[in-house]
């Protein structure tokens, strides 16, 4: 595919939904609630290592939720594709990303990595001996999926860390149940700090570029993680990353996402290029409403689908 072509098809997606003025910024994480809302990017990473980018791609917003991506990805180097599927689980749970009422339908199970609840399992499974192995791991996947600049904000930190009393009580449910696999309280700590990274549009999409490419950084040209593993996260991905709006994603764009309460959003083509926009007003479900829009109009537009 030339990059031209790329580069037409993303910057119609662009012009045509950045004024969108629809959907609102997160507001139960302070932080959040004060970003321009205004705020636009769109960027794709090739698996050759081209980047195309527009708009705000400079702009350091908070990575949230797709950190999940990258902490499944460690857990399941730790403990293997059926650690993942009998600890934590590999289905949709039909109901919001934060909801207790799906632990109380499946025995407390969690179901999914890339939901609160499963989240912190699974940040809870990663081998570490102490709390800040664990915070190093989780970083450092994140900087090798991204690159070696991936920070905490300590701001954002301090705001969720003082806000994450639901997702404290989670934790304490998880463990009650035997489903949380180290201390709950760090567990839920860590958690909250892997949600708390600053990161681009531009990183995003080289982090979809890094699943794109069998789990090669395409930028670094360095192996995350093993590419045998990359079929199973792209799987939950699908069936979860954009929470219960999972299924009209893979129904309307047909690719693998993820999504972020700070309005990140990204998707992968397989063998192709990852892309991934940054656009905080959220509709319903915790997705970025412009970024929905731009990828559906890039991926539709190029033909970019694994189903078909
Ligand atoms: N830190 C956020 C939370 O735990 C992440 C949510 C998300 O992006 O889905 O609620």
């Amino acid at each position: 595919m030339k990059k031209e072509e790329i580069r037409l098809v993303l910057k119609e997606s662009y012009e045509k939904y950045k004024g969108l003025k629809e959907g609102v910024n997160a507001s139960y994480i302070p932080y959040l609630e004060k970003i321009n809302p205004e705020l636009c990017a769109i960027s794709v990473v090739t698996v050759d290592g081209e980047t195309i980018s527009m708009g705000d791609d400079k702009f350091k917003f908070a990575i949230e939720s797709i950190s999940k991506v990258c902490t499944l990805a460690l857990a399941m180097q730790d403990i293997g594709i059926n650690g993942i599927r009998k600890k934590i689980g590999d289905s949709p749970t039909g109901l919001p990303f934060n909801s207790v009422i799906a632990l109380e339908l499946h025995k407390d199970k969690p179901l999914s990595p890339l939901v609160n609840a499963g989240a912190m399992a699974t940040t809870s499974i990663i081998k570490a001996a102490d709390k800040e192995t664990r915070w190093k791991r989780i970083l450092e996947m994140q900087r090798g999926f991204m690159n070696a600049q991936i920070e905490l904000s300590e701001e954002l930190n301090a705001s969720e860390q003082n806000t994450n009393c639901h997702n404290k009580s989670i934790a304490w449910l998880l463990y009650s149940a035997h489903h949380m696999y180290c201390d709950p309280v760090e567990a839920c700590e860590v958690y909250t700090r892997q949600c708390s990274t600053l990161v681009t549009s531009i990183d995003l999409a080289t982090m979809a570029a890094t699943l794109a490419n069998k789990g090669i950084n395409p930028l670094t040209k360095k192996r995350v993680i093993d590419g045998r593993n990359v079929p199973h996260i792209l799987a939950e991905m699908t069936m979860e990353g954009l929470y219960d709006e999972s299924g009209d994603f893979a129904y309307l764009v047909g690719l693998p996402g993820k999504s972020g309460v700070g309005g990140g959003l990204l998707a992968v083509v397989p063998g192709k290029l990852g892309i991934a926009t940054f656009s905080p007003p959220l509709n319903v479900a915790g997705n970025s409403v412009r970024g929905l829009k731009m990828i559906r109009n890039f991926a539709n537009k190029l033909r970019f689908n694994i189903f078909c």
